[in-house]
């Protein structure tokens, strides 16, 4: 996981060298380090206590619930509460190898009530 921050954070200075660093990536980059640093608040500790999965309601041990963003940082998402989810390794891989629209549809029917409001 750190691994793959550092790699964002040199590309980020690579870009930035080249005075190419687009609104969006920068974003992202705000996003993650937001997300960092809510993973070691209370709050976080209090959401993966009960060791749910929030996409596919498994039970799985606190410590194997890895931070999900609902609606990813590379598609506009936030790294606001709203937005953070405890999710399993299962749906966090799911995640990583369905399209989008693939993965949409399969945590439609359980963040409807949290409907994507503006995502397109
Ligand atoms: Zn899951």
């Amino acid at each position: 996981m750190t691994k793959k921050f550092d790699r964002k954070k040199n590309n980020k200075a690579r870009k930035k060298a080249i005075g190419y660093l687009v609104n969006d990536e920068r974003e992202i980059i705000r996003g993650k380090e937001k997300a960092r640093k809510l993973r070691d608040s209370a709050w976080w500790r209090k959401k993966c206590a009960p060791g749910i999965c929030s996409y596919c309601g498994k039970k799985v041990p606190p410590d194997e619930l890895t931070m999900d963003h609902v609606i990813p940082l590379s598609r506009g998402g936030v790294s606001e509460r709203f937005n953070l989810v405890p999710a399993c390794k299962e749906c966090n891989n799911k995640k990583k190898y369905l399209l989008p629209v693939e993965w949409e549809e399969y945590i439609n029917g359980i963040i409807e009530k949290d409907n994507m409001a503006g995502g397109k």
